[in-house]
């Protein structure tokens, strides 16, 4: 079975976002942990989070797959604002606990002009900081379109940070389909993607793709999402990669433009081209 969802906002809560999921024929989602621009978690509701427990189980949820602010910059210039995304990915995976053996997406960060060496850095340490041995997440990476100083543009730098990290196995990468092509992939060629992934950073470390068309064509460093078969990637290619041998098992997100209506369409019409 294909495992798809789409990005649901946790505002009405977390037993909301799975009857949210249910109704749009999604088994899986993704969620910001807090407000995406940053800015205090909510009090946390035990009973609310049980109660998602309870429905992933009795209908399958895979897994789910929570979202860092993407606000939070690992690697600043400014120590107080390096200081805050710490603490925030720190209390982050504190609260990912009571959703055990889940994954957490971040963006890497950007270097705001003091080179990718010194985001690395940055980036490495605060992950050396913050993963535990004792935690249950898997805390990914995601690929980035390359937008202004963003990390993340090539698996070569997801690797280096990757490289630096003590506790790897904590680690894995989250692919996103519109911000390879903008970075300069061409899925047309999946086959060449994949390997060359794998050759750098592994394909068993690639644990979840984000389902996104572009508005831009591959290497514009863009990052704008459209609705899938509207963009530029094209529906044919969204059909290989989800039937593809290396992904089919992975857990997919869409984040495309949409509301719960077209997320409900599109999974549809993903569903239907996935070869059971
Ligand atoms: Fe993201
Ligand atoms: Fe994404
Ligand atoms: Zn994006």
């Amino acid at each position: 079975m294909l495992n798809i969802g789409c990005h649901l906002s946790i505002s009405k809560g977390y037993e909301n976002m799975g009857k949210e999921a249910l109704k749009i024929n999604a088994n899986t989602f993704q969620f910001f942990t807090r407000n995406p621009r940053g800015g205090k978690i909510k009090e946390l509701n035990e009973e609310d989070i049980n109660k998602l427990l309870e429905l992933m189980k009795e209908h399958n949820f895979p897994i789910i797959l929570a979202h860092a602010p993407y606000t939070m910059n690992l690697c600043s210039d400014k120590a107080d604002i390096r200081d805050f995304a710490k603490n925030m990915m720190k209390e982050d995976l504190d609260r990912m606990e009571y959703l055990p053996g889940n994954m957490y997406n971040f963006h890497p960060g950007s270097h705001v002009g003091q080179g990718v060496e010194v985001g690395i850095q940055y980036i490495s340490e605060a992950l050396n900081e913050v993963l535990t041995k004792e935690q249950s997440t898997t805390v990914l990476l995601e690929t980035m379109a390359g937008k202004g100083t963003e990390i993340g543009r090539s698996f070569e730098e997801l690797k280096m940070i990757m490289d630096k990290v003590e506790l790897k196995e904590k680690l894995g990468v989250c692919l996103d389909t519109c911000h390879v092509n903008d970075a300069g992939y061409d899925l047309n060629n999946l086959d060449v993607l994949l390997k060359q992934f794998d050759k750098i950073i592994g394909l068993k470390y690639l644990k979840a793709i984000h389902l996104n068309d572009s508005m831009n064509v591959v290497g514009a460093h863009k990052d704008r999402h459209q609705k899938i078969g509207e963009g530029t990637i094209g529906i044919d290619v969204f059909e290989k990669i989800i039937n593809h041998p290396k992904l089919r098992n992975l857990p997919f997100y869409l984040e495309t433009p949409n509301d719960l209506n077209g997320y409900a369409k599109e999974i549809k019409l993903l569903r239907g081209l996935y070869k059971e």
